[in-house]
């Protein structure tokens, strides 16, 4: 036990520094993204046109590394505020979704076992871990599908949401390397959306858990505190 708070101490100290890091990153990079656009709006020739895009694509991806593991290493507590009709909040969160869905011919199908589950959150934080989960459950359906979600009262405890889609799916070794930081099995992944996910459920005293099947498709099961 020793051992493991002196290895969590030293991780604080590390994380700290590291999205100290990234802040000072993310200002220049904002600048350059900005004077960047301004040089590009001038008449260039295709070639120019075409190295710049990629160049504005590789800003933003920095950006978005950088913005994502921000949200990770952010070291401020959670504040759980009052309590939260949290079928409200996953259907507002589905709309977000909703264009890169029907793009890759995704059906999205909501059922819950009441209109109103009131849990205590932190309300942008938990939209995030809907994003992030609904966005790899769309994104491992390349040729279409359905995403099931479903909300429960499972018990006086817990209100449980399950997220079950039937794309790619996950062999075993990859199942336990699923929430290691930067894992990612995807061309343009980052591989923190599982992480930071993780992360803000268990802060919120909840549970976050995985099942999957090569081929056959993927669970998600959130179990939030009432
Ligand atoms: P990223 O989406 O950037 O790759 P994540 O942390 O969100 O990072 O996910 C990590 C990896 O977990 C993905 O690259 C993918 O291999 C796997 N994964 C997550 N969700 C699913 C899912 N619903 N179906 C299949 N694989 C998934
Ligand atoms: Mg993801």
């Amino acid at each position: 036990v020793e051992e493991y708070i002196r290895n969590y101490e030293k991780l604080t100290v590390l994380g700290e520094l590291a999205a100290g890091v990234a802040h000072e990153i993310r200002n220049p990079l904002t600048s350059i993204k900005g004077f960047f656009k301004l040089l590009t709006e001038k008449d260039r020739d295709q070639n120019e046109i075409k190295y710049q895009n990629v160049i504005m694509d590789e800003l933003s991806r920095i950006e978005q590394i950088v913005n994502e593991f921000m949200a990770l290493a952010r070291p401020q507590a959670i504040h759980l505020k009052e309590c939260t009709n949290v079928v409200e909040l996953l259907k507002d969160t589905m709309i977000l979704l909703n264009p890169e869905a029907s793009l890759r011919n995704v059906a999205i199908d909501l059922k819950f076992d009441s209109d109103a589950a009131k849990i205590e959150c932190e309300k942008n934080q938990m939209k995030q871990v809907f994003i992030n989960v609904m966005k790899n459950a769309i994104e491992a359906m390349p040729d279409g599908g359905s995403l099931k979600i479903r909300g429960e009262n499972k018990d006086d405890l817990f209100y449980q949401l399950t997220f079950e889609d039937n794309g790619t799916g996950i062999d075993e070794k990859r199942l336990e390397k699923l929430g290691t930081p930067f894992f990612t099995t995807k061309e343009k992944g980052i591989g923190l959306g599982l992480t930071i996910s993780n992360k803000i459920i268990t802060e919120h005293n909840g549970e976050f858990k995985m099942e999957s099947e090569l081929g056959k498709g993927t669970k998600v099961i959130i179990r939030l505190k009432k």
